[in-house]
């Protein structure tokens, strides 16, 4: 190639920005002298530099999704402990992280169960590891989004906001439980609900499993409907565990406590054998067997 007439590169790096090659343009000099040197056949040149634009693009589209994913930092499936919560299969999440046979039908997936449970957590997960497969997601409080849908409506736009969300294989609405009362008298989350069922996908979280809903929509005819789209094809994971917060907490406070306990009855022998010699050594013999045979004295340590 470096045989052949000049090349205009100033021409060719048009002639690509043209094109929206921009990977191409920015490698096409250096394959051009490895290929001149390493005596490549053309369409090795071609090949090479074209494998290079589509991973390129691929690499830009993912690195798009996952920030209009909106998805919040550091949650994901390897940081999940799914000890915490035995009453979901491991299995059956990763499954479903493959998005394959529920979000080209548009089934949803919803999670319940008290705060500190994991929901979020699990739910940004899943909605990470299927932007890695190439699905669009968007993780958004409940509350946001029904404010935003409420001023689109008032701007008579509402139909226009809810084909916006189109575009999303996975809409997670998390902590539908807090939506306020004056978002609850509009019906834009029931418009949202019905303007998805069967078509696309909804994750939805919630403390309560349908029976606070009455106060999420502004009748109970529109909660049972709402209930009824977003249950017909659905997985439930009902998340009924301890906060995993509390629950770390406790742990943390218990990993040190053998030690406390252990210096603490050492303190007490020593004290009590100090107070035994000043005074009478049967005695105090006798109270220290009295104290390990009386059955709260664990309790009243770990009270003290
Ligand atoms: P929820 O949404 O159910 O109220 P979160 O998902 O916000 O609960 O969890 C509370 C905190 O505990 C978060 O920091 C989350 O990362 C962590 N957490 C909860 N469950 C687990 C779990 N099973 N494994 C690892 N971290 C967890
Ligand atoms: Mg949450």
């Amino acid at each position: 190639m470096s045989q052949n007439p000049v090349i205009d590169s100033q021409r060719l790096t048009l002639m690509l920005n043209e094109l929206r090659l921009p990977a191409i343009k920015q490698m096409w000099s250096d394959f051009a002298v490895r290929s001149d040197r390493e005596g490549w056949p053309a369409a090795r040149f071609l090949a090479a530099l074209t494998e290079h634009e589509l991973a390129e693009r691929d690499r830009r589209r993912m690195e798009r999704h996952l920030s209009e994913a909106r998805l919040p930092p550091g949650k994901t499936l390897d940081g999940f402990d799914f000890n915490a919560v035995p009453m979901i299969s491991r299995a059956q999440v990763m499954a479903m992280c493959a998005g394959d046979g529920w979000l080209e039908n548009g089934a949803n997936l919803m999670l319940f169960g008290p705060p500190g449970g994991g929901k979020s957590h699990l739910a940004a997960a899943i909605g990470l590891a299927l932007v890695e497969k190439g699905w669009r997601v968007l993780f958004t409080r409940t509350s946001d989004l029904v404010q935003k849908l409420q001023v689109a409506r008032r701007e008579l736009a509402l139909e226009a906001a809810l084909a916006r969300l189109d575009k999303y294989h996975l809409l997670i609405l998390d902590d539908l439980a807090y939506i306020t009362k004056d978002q609850a008298e509009t019906s834009v989350l029931f418009e949202l609900i019905s303007a998805r069922y069967e078509r696309r996908s909804t994750l939805i979280t919630a403390n309560q499993p349908f029976g606070e809903w009455g106060k999420i929509f502004p009748d109970p005819a529109m909660t049972l409907a709402a209930a009824d789209r977003l249950v017909h094809h659905a997985t439930i994971f009902e998340m009924n565990v301890e906060s995993y917060r509390r629950r770390t907490a406790t742990a943390t406070i218990w990993s040190g406590t053998p030690t406390n306990l252990r210096n603490q009855e050492i303190r007490r022998r020593k004290l009590q054998r100090q107070s035994n010699r000043a005074a009478r050594p049967n005695l105090g013999l006798a109270n220290d067997n009295l104290a390990h045979q009386n059955p709260n004295y664990r309790v009243n340590l770990l009270s003290s």
